[in-house]
């Protein structure tokens, strides 16, 4: 191999003893590739303290500069394993993303990678040097630090792969690769040797804090080979690759996420009334999701962490109205062609129904069937993975 990229989270590299085991890794594989990339993460907690910390000075920090202040999480790990490994006596050097760069589009906080100049990045290499980028930053255009969404240091890390070319890209973490549950609530839950694309979206879509969602789309597009790992451990791992037509269950989640909110009036809801709240809504940037008007009530969907500002938002206007919340839970089954006969659906189904549970929402495609219901317990969960997976 000529290039690879390598990727490091948040928690492989929390305190200076995980960052020395992640600078030997990095040299165990500089030993054996010409050019090694790595692209790391804020340090354990660094970004939600920092988040914490701005919120205590203002309510509602100025976009541009919480990208300034959450881009330095990455530089002080990419500048620190650069410290080590020159001490361990293997070359290398930190690069902010605008240093590596990485151009984006004007949106703070949530930025796109439009192109990655990459000059810089190369020199460093036919230098002999090991090259650490700070990930999930980048620079626009008014030559502002953009960030590019939670979790986003593993889309700079594939976006640096397809920029180079490199032969792989290896997103390490503290799990050792991609599970067909999450092994923290199924504990016979078992790691996947390989997962389609598609079907990685899907996971991630379901709210599993896997990938940044937009690292898969990226690998896709470019048919990037992508490789989860565990920092910690040689063994195991999970390929992300292009297409895998087994029609066999890869993974089961759960979330919850989404509250049900119904505003009931003592008399008749008015049209003029559903236009107002939905408009609330919309004015305030919040997504209402199954949007309903029935006789006295309107019912809609949002997310969870939404609920306290809709009620505090729809009680100031409609405080004749009262208004209840539920949690729901979303369980998402994935794997590639499972829907092309009805016999998983069908035995889901059936346990949902053993134990009494409401199901609100089904929704099928290619790749996954997802159910919304009131209140999916871990234990349903379990025999749910049992059957279709475990077996
Ligand atoms: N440090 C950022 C976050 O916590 C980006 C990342 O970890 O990929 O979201
Ligand atoms: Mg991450």
């Amino acid at each position: 191999m000529n290039t690879v990229v390598l990727k490091f989270g948040g928690s492989s590299i929390a305190d200076n003893i995980k960052l020395n085991v992640v600078a030997e890794k990095v040299i165990s594989i500089k030993k054996e590739v010409k050019n090694v990339v790595v692209v790391v993460s804020a340090q354990g907690k660094t970004t939600d303290n920092l988040i914490k910390e701005a919120q205590e000075l203002s309510a509602i920090p100025e976009e541009r500069e919480m990208d300034m202040l959450l881009s330095t999480g990455e530089q002080i790990t990419a500048s620190k394993l650069s410290i080590l490994l020159n001490r361990k006596g293997y070359p290398a050097i930190s690069l902010t993303g605008w240093q590596a760069g990485i151009m984006t589009n004007l949106v703070h906080k949530t930025a796109k990678i439009d192109q990655i100049c990459t000059e810089r990045l190369e020199k460093e290499l036919e230098k002999g040097k090991i090259v650490i980028v700070a990930g999930f930053q980048g620079i626009d255009e008014k030559q502002d630090i953009t960030t590019l969404g939670r979790g986003g240091s593993d889309t700079t890390a594939v976006a640096l792969q397809v920029a180079l070319n490199a032969d792989k890209c290896y997103i390490f973490s503290d799990v050792d690769g991609i599970y067909s549950a999450d092994p923290n609530m199924i504990t016979v839950a078992k790691r996947l040797d390989e997962i389609s694309f598609d079907e990685m979206q899907e996971i991630a879509d379901s709210g599993a804090k896997v990938l940044h969602n937009r690292c898969i789309q990226l690998g896709k597009k470019f048919n990037c080979d992508i490789v989860a790992k565990s920092t910690f451990s040689d063994q195991g791992g999970t390929k992300i690759c292009k297409k895998i037509e087994s029609a066999e269950v890869k993974s089961i989640t759960k979330n919850e996420k989404l509250v049900t909110i119904t505003m009931e009036k003592p008399t008749l809801i008015e049209e003029k009334e559903v236009y107002t709240i939905y408009q609330t809504l919309l004015e305030n940037n919040i997504i209402a999701e199954a949007f309903r008007k029935e006789k006295n009530e309107v019912k809609f969907r949002t997310d969870k962490a939404e609920q306290n500002k809709v009620r505090e938002l729809l009680e100031k206007q409609f405080p004749y109205c009262e208004m209840t919340q539920e949690i729901l839970s979303k369980l998402t089954i994935v794997g590639y062609g499972i829907t092309q006969d009805n016999k998983i659906l069908n035995q889901t189904i059936n346990i949902l129904k053993k134990y009494d549970i409401e199901i609100i929402d089904i929704h099928l495609t290619q790749s996954k069937i997802e159910i919304l219901a009131k209140q999916i317990s871990n234990d349903v969960v379990n025999e749910i993975h049992e059957k279709l997976i475990t077996k």
